[in-house]
């Protein structure tokens, strides 16, 4: 068995994966809930926005979301919380907020 042979990596124990990230084919990721890497979060000002998808164009995730060319929302499973959205935005629309804190305007 060659060191990077993972053909049975269902079956095996915690003890057994390497340190760092296990990527057995291409785009595995999409099947994890990365998100839970996450301390902050991005909030988006709906009155702010002015749809430009500019945060689209530079999330390295692919997590900001968008339906008939509209951003409608981030997708909190896979969003890392790394703040490019929030500092790319030229609406100044996304703030990030802590994990755990209450969202700005909602109650
Ligand atoms: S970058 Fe800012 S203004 Fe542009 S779509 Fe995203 S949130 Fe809206
Ligand atoms: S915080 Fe980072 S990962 Fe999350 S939506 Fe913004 S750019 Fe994407």
């Amino acid at each position: 068995m060659s060191k990077w042979d993972v053909s049975d990596i269902n079956q095996w124990k915690s003890d057994q994966f390497p340190r760092g990230a296990v990527i057995p084919t291409g785009g595995n990721s999409d099947e994890y809930v990365t998100g839970g890497w996450r301390s902050e979060r991005p909030y988006r000002d709906d009155d702010k926005c002015t749809q430009c998808l500019l945060c689209w164009v530079f999330c390295p995730d692919t997590s900001a979301m968008v339906k008939d060319q509209k951003v409608y929302d981030f997708d909190l499973e896979h969003c890392k919380g790394c703040g490019i959205c929030a500092h790319e935005c030229p609406a100044d629309a996304i703030e990030m907020v802590p994990e755990g804190c209450e969202l700005p305007g909602v109650k």
